[in-house]
């Protein structure tokens, strides 16, 4: 064994290929997105290619935006009633004159192995050839088979989780679900607008969770009731986890009256900053115990500080790219919560971050560390080649593989699924390859791991593994 812990070049390669192979084929588990369930529910053709890869994808739009192209020339909708370019021959030509912008970023990475690797067009994309690549991704966007469930059947998808409010009345599940196609798309309950009352229409928004569930909203009780019926209708449309979008991972345990009070406060529209940091911080021990009470899997996406860009927020709304990662605090926002819960093999709660410096001295400690506790995959921001690869680099050694919980794509953007997980499962390759040509992992064990990591965990830490 004298080439322990040496980099070996071509050898590695040749292991990662090998490692890649295993798992490339195995079916795509989703377990956490954003795809429109009505696209799935409805069936219909996509749109032109610009509507179905630019106007939505905001890692596109606001990389535009940065080089002072408006989000209305892209055909993004405004609120402000302002006209936008909803020509998709114009968009998708301004994007291919300013192609050159995602040189070395992963947007080109995902759209470039999405054109070949969905629609088999390999022309390379440029100002000269806008036209030639738009027509041809139209010929086959008009094909029965590039319908929406034929792709999703193609791109072998077991499970794909969408993410809805509770106040969602989960029609296109329903009618998924009635049309009997076998297509299996799960919903995940997302608390966020009846939760932070920094939503825009929180108390009305509460109000409408009232009636939705028939239940008095108007008191604190009656609200954590309301939020309990909305999770057992969740899970009856498939739900296995809930997800909460929170700025800060910040938990706190309050007696129920000061809880009550706030919650009032909030109601009345006297709260200030810090109760709603306090309200948010209590409503996670709540669903934690929820939690443990029904079985939902909670992930917690905090330190993204929503519509940063308030202008893009004031004209095109949320999600459309104003968001900025924070500096994010885990071992003390977390301690009330783990010293609740922590401990409790019911509860199981996965954790992402937006702060890399958090991996190696919070998150893969903490992870490494309490029963109820895995590591999301890198999010947004970090979910590219590189941002995986120094994933692993820096949780392995403290939480190794089986503390983490495999890739979620998280995604809006239908068409890149594949893409996207293809990816993940090439970088673990590669990281176990190392492993492997360096003498600290045995061949078969590698094997294994690389169908663990694709596969077999993400299906058991989300609880997607049998169909309800
Ligand atoms: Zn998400």
């Amino acid at each position: 064994m004298h080439d322990l812990t040496f980099a070996s070049g071509e050898k590695e390669r040749d292991i990662a290929r090998d490692l890649h192979a295993l798992a490339a084929d195995l079916p795509l588990i989703c377990p956490h997105g954003h795809v429109d369930p009505r696209i799935l529910a409805d069936d219909e053709p996509f749109g032109d290619p610009a509507q179905l890869l630019v106007v939505p994808d905001h890692y596109v739009t606001r990389m535009l935006l940065s080089q002072g192209i408006p989000p209305a020339r892209l055909g993004v909708p405004a609120r402000t009633g302002e006209a936008v370019e909803t020509d998709g021959r114009t968009i998708w030509r301004l994007l291919a004159a300013n192609w050159y912008l995602f040189r070395g970023t992963p947007s080109r990475l995902w759209l470039e192995r999405t054109f070949d690797t969905v629609f088999g067009v390999r022309t390379p994309l440029g100002p000269d050839t806008a036209d030639e690549v738009y027509d041809a991704i139209a010929a086959k966007l008009a094909e029965p088979s590039f319908r929406p469930r034929a792709l999703f059947e193609k791109f072998g998808i077991e499970v794909l989780a969408t993410t809805e409010s509770p106040l969602d009345d989960l029609a296109h599940h329903g009618k998924l679900e009635a049309d009997g196609w076998k297509g299996r798309v799960i919903t995940t309950f997302r608390p966020d607008n009846v939760v932070d009352m920094d939503f825009d229409g929180w108390a009305e928004a509460v109000a409408r969770l009232g009636d939705v569930t028939g239940t008095d909203t108007t008191r604190f009780e009656g609200y954590l009731d309301a939020l309990r019926r909305r999770r057992t209708d969740f899970i009856a449309a498939g739900a296995t986890s809930s997800d909460h979008g929170h700025p800060t991972a910040l938990t706190v345990s309050l007696p129920q009256a000061e809880a009550a009070e706030l919650y009032q406060r909030g109601l009345s529209g006297r709260a200030s900053a810090a109760d709603k940091e306090l309200f948010r911080a209590h409503m996670l021990i709540e669903f934690a115990r929820m939690s443990i009470d029904d079985g939902l899997v909670m992930q917690l996406h905090p330190g993204a500080v929503r519509n940063h860009n308030r202008w893009l927020h004031a004209t095109h709304g949320r999600d459309v790219g104003g968001d900025i990662p924070q500096a994010t605090d885990y071992v003390h926002a977390l301690m009330p919560l783990l010293e609740a819960y922590g401990n409790d093999p019911r509860l199981r709660v996965v954790l992402y971050t937006l702060d890399e410096d958090t991996y190696t001295r919070e998150l893969a400690p903490l992870a490494g560390g309490y029963a109820a506790l895995y590591l999301g995959a890198p999010w947004w921001f970090l979910d590219t080649p590189d941002g995986l690869r120094r994933f692993r680099e820096a949780v392995t050694d403290t939480a190794g593989f089986y503390n983490t919980a495999g890739f979620v794509d998280d995604t809006r953007a239908f068409c890149s699924i594949p893409v996207r997980h293809d990816i993940a499962r090439r970088v673990d390759a590669a990281y176990l390859a190392t492993l492997v040509a360096q003498g600290r992992l045995p061949y078969d064990e590698a094997a294994e791991t690389i169908q663990d990591l694709a596969y077999h965990l993400p299906k058991r830490i989300f609880k997607v593994g049998v169909r309800a």
